[in-house]
């Protein structure tokens, strides 16, 4: 059997569905573990570690993942690659950034 039409479609849907997957995973579906995030959160003294605003100031606190899982995959689940960002610093950095703003 030779690769004919039918294959080659379902060969293109199959890729956009990992595509589609890719894109997810971008977005992680991966969370830090609760204990991880109150520990990350209580050693950074609820503060967002870029800004220095707490939960009190209105803002989230998220983990982020200071090397972007997009590029660093194999660090998603490495706490040395994990600080402590408020909503707005973490929709501010987008992925093109790695800096580590821990001290
Ligand atoms: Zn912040």
């Amino acid at each position: 059997m030779y690769a004919g039409e039918d294959v080659f479609y379902k060969k293109g849907f199959f890729h956009e569905v990992a595509s589609m997957e890719a894109e997810r995973s971008q977005r992680s579906t991966f969370n830090v573990p609760l204990n991880k995030r109150y520990q990350l959160i209580r050693e950074s003294g609820g503060r967002c570690v870029l800004c220095g605003a707490t939960a009190k100031d209105g803002v989230k606190l998220h983990i982020d993942h200071i090397k972007p899982v997009s590029t660093n995959p194999e660090l998603e689940r490495d706490p040395s690659n994990w600080q402590v960002l408020c909503n707005d610093c973490n929709r501010g950095k987008s992925n093109n950034c790695d800096i580590d703003w821990r001290e």
